[in-house]
């Protein structure tokens, strides 16, 4: 039997995702520099900086969220969980206001990261590995950084995500880790046809959990690859991209050039 489009296309997604999550541990590179990358990488020594940089990580380039932690490690002298507790919200602001503001929205992410750190030494002892310790089910996990101040379901399914996929964090299930819709997921799931155009972010949501229900963010890396290096807003690379036999968007451009003008 002739498989359906559709399901060639999200066959290819999930043999994509799980080659990457059986593959060995992977670092994050999210910065540009290689200091400011040791330290939110660095999950056994200070996990609470990861868990900082997932709290950053809100309309700004991933750069410039991931360096958060880094950045205000210089400004203060420390990353120390004692140290960074009796830091005063006076401090805190301090700290992400000068120089320059750390962050778009400074005042806001200056109270995310002190109610944070304050979280972490009330609850995990001081210890923020102790969110992902003793293989929780994912449903724990998420739940768990949901709990931080303004943190949302796509940063928590993110930060799981990426314990679960990058750093081989052992929970006891992956069905509560959706995709995090972000604009190249959700541009991509649109030209693969999975999504009509212009769906919302839940409609990408729930494809997702359709598609892969017992690991739904299994689909995110894939996806978000494709739209990184291939699936352009404007233009996309199809003839360097791996769906360019399944895709309907591709099918309907010029494929003899390499390359669909999406504009
Ligand atoms: S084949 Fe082209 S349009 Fe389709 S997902 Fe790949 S880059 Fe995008």
């Amino acid at each position: 039997m002739t498989e359906a489009p559709a399901a060639k296309i999200s066959r290819l997604l999930i043999q994509r995702g799980r080659k990457l999550f059986r593959g060995p541990s992977q670092n994050l590179e999210s910065t540009g520099n290689a200091n400011a990358d040791r330290m939110v990488n660095d999950l056994d020594r200070q996990p609470h900086a990861f868990v900082i940089a997932c709290i950053m990580s809100r309309q700004m380039r991933a750069e410039r969220c991931w360096i958060i932690p880094y950045e205000f490690k210089h400004r203060v002298g420390t990353f120390d969980m004692k140290r960074l507790r009796r830091l005063s919200d006076a401090e805190v602001l301090d700290a992400f206001s000068r120089p320059t503001p750390l962050h778009r929205y400074n005042a806001e992410m200056a109270r995310n990261f002190q109610f944070a750190i304050q979280l972490i030494a009330a609850k995990y002892r001081g210890d923020a590995s102790r969110i992902w310790a003793n293989e929780p089910s994912s449903a724990e996990l998420v739940y768990r950084f949901l709990e931080f101040r303004g943190v949302g379901p796509k940063i928590a399914t993110m930060a799981a995500n990426i314990l679960a996929r990058q750093f081989k964090v052992p929970l006891r299930d992956y069905y509560s880790i959706d995709v995090s819709a972000d604009v190249h997921v959700k541009r991509v799931f649109e030209r693969l046809g999975l999504v009509g155009p212009n769906a919302d972010v839940n409609q990408v949501i729930f494809r997702a959990r359709s598609l892969s229900p017992e690991f739904p963010g299994l689909l995110d890396f894939p996806a978000w690859e494709i739209g990184r290096h291939w699936c352009r807003p404007r233009r996309s690379d199809c003839a360097s991209c791996y769906m360019r036999k399944v895709c309907p968007t591709a099918a309907s451009g010029s494929l003899d050039t390499g390359v669909v003008r999406m504009d």
